[in-house]
């Protein structure tokens, strides 16, 4: 099915690895893992319309559905290798068409993929409303990867990067206020262009004591940390690392609603024993997006943020505010 769009896609994805023994264009990809290493899988699925504006330029769609898959085996500390793309395509565009949308998106895939030395290996091509799924494989040795599981009492909580950025960008592109200047550029990018922090997973491992990526907004990612450790979170929403854009186009109190509740962030959130602090912080000087002591780790259940006053915050329906 589809031999000249899986040519076009393949051309342009190209790059050679010892591990791939056979890659695209036979009934299944040949593939070796590395011995003594762990195969980390993970899959995600982007629907347009629902996780994607329609009109989204097809180089942003496959820079992203690669990039929140990266985002997973980064939080896992695995060491990206393969990929596979099921690829979902509208029929009623013209040929001339389609084969521009998968020139575009196989550009944008490849530019992250390359960066990565990750290698697309094969997928499938098909009929229906536009849909990208994008599954990957990593390496990571036995016993290091790092999990939800795992966040002890007194453990600091740290995030990679900034927070809140992509809401932002959303929210700018729904308001119709797209590239208007600079600070909306830097989110709307943020948006289309996640950077995966694979380089901070790698150095995570056997240093954090659990590790996720925020792809529905912190709180909510991070109440996943909480319920697998069996373990609850303090955050203090005055340490949130917000970006110079979004505290330029959006107040105070959205940009903390954005920083906690925003999705598509695909930064880090992880935690650290106490005694590994400093020597955490130091390897993680060389990662792109450093990291950001935001809270620690208290007995119980459940995320509880503390505002700059001390007081605690409590959601309502329009964002955050004080606990009456
Ligand atoms: P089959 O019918 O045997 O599943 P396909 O025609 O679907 O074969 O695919 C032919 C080859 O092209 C396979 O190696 C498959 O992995 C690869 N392929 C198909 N679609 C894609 C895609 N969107 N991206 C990358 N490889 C693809
Ligand atoms: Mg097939």
């Amino acid at each position: 099915m589809e031999f000249r769009l899986i040519d076009r896609i393949r051309e342009r994805t190209a790059l050679l690895r010892d591990d791939v023994r056979l890659g695209i264009g036979d009934d299944a990809a040949l593939l070796a893992v590395p011995a003594g290493q762990e195969l980390a899988v993970a899959i995600d699925t982007m629907v347009e319309g629902v996780h994607f504006l329609s009109g989204t330029a097809p180089a942003e769609l496959g820079w992203k559905a690669l990039a929140v898959n990266l985002s997973d085996l980064a939080a896992m500390g695995a060491s990206p290798a393969w990929a596979m793309l099921a690829l979902t395509l509208p029929g009623e565009a013209s040929v001339e068409a389609q084969a521009l949308f998968v020139d575009g998106l196989a550009e944008g895939f490849a530019e992250l993929a390359q960066a990565h030395r990750l290698a697309l290996v094969g997928g499938d091509t098909t009929r229906g409303p536009l849909t990208l799924s994008v599954a990957v494989h990593g390496f990571v040795p036995p016993g290091q990867a790092l999990r939800r599981a795992g966040a002890q009492v007194g453990d600091a909580i740290l995030v990679t990067g900034t927070l809140g950025d992509a809401a932002a960008g959303l929210r700018l592109l729904q308001d119709g206020q797209g590239s208007v200047d600079a600070a909306a550029n830097y989110l709307i990018g943020r948006l289309h262009r996640p950077t995966p922090r694979v380089m901070t997973g790698l150095a995570l491992r056997s240093r954090a004591s659990a590790c996720i990526d925020i792809s529905d907004g912190l709180l909510a990612d991070l109440a996943h940390v909480c319920a697998a450790s069996g373990v609850a979170a303090e955050l203090e929403a005055a340490a949130l690392p917000c970006s110079p854009a979004l505290l330029e186009k959006c107040a105070a109190q959205v940009a903390r609603e954005f920083a906690l509740s925003g999705g598509d962030d695909y930064e880090l959130c992880f935690t650290v024993p106490a005694e590994r602090l400093d020597a955490v912080r130091e390897v993680l000087r060389g990662c792109e997006g450093g990291a950001t002591v935001i809270g620690r780790i208290v007995a119980g259940s459940g995320v509880r943020v503390r505002d700059e006053d001390g007081h605690w915050l409590t959601p309502q329906r329009r964002g955050w505010e004080h606990f009456a």
